[in-house]
């Protein structure tokens, strides 16, 4: 049996701490028989078994503007720099 079809607690540890893509933060789900990992900006991607681990295939693109806004709500250094005056 194929790792990617292998439903257990372990697999998906296994899963999330073998696969990271760039600029995204996975969950790992189990649908239809197998593994896919998936980021909140609705990027998904199919697992599947290689002779070295796991590899992933994309299926579904995500919102391209998703993690630049998310980065508009971090607050930057400067602002705090700004506040100087009430630092004694
Ligand atoms: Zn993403």
């Amino acid at each position: 049996m194929l790792k990617s079809e292998i439903n257990t607690p372990e697999m998906e540890r296994e899963i999330l701490n073998t696969i990271s893509i760039d600029g995204h933060f996975l969950t790992a789900v189990f649908e239809h028989g197998h593994w896919w990992v998936q980021c909140a900006c609705g990027a998904q991607w199919s697992v599947v078994d290689t002779s070295e681990g796991f590899d992933t295939e994309q299926v579904s693109q995500g919102d391209e503007d998703f993690h630049v806004l998310d980065d508009y709500a971090n607050p930057r250094e400067g602002d705090y720099l700004d506040g100087d005056d009430d630092v004694h």
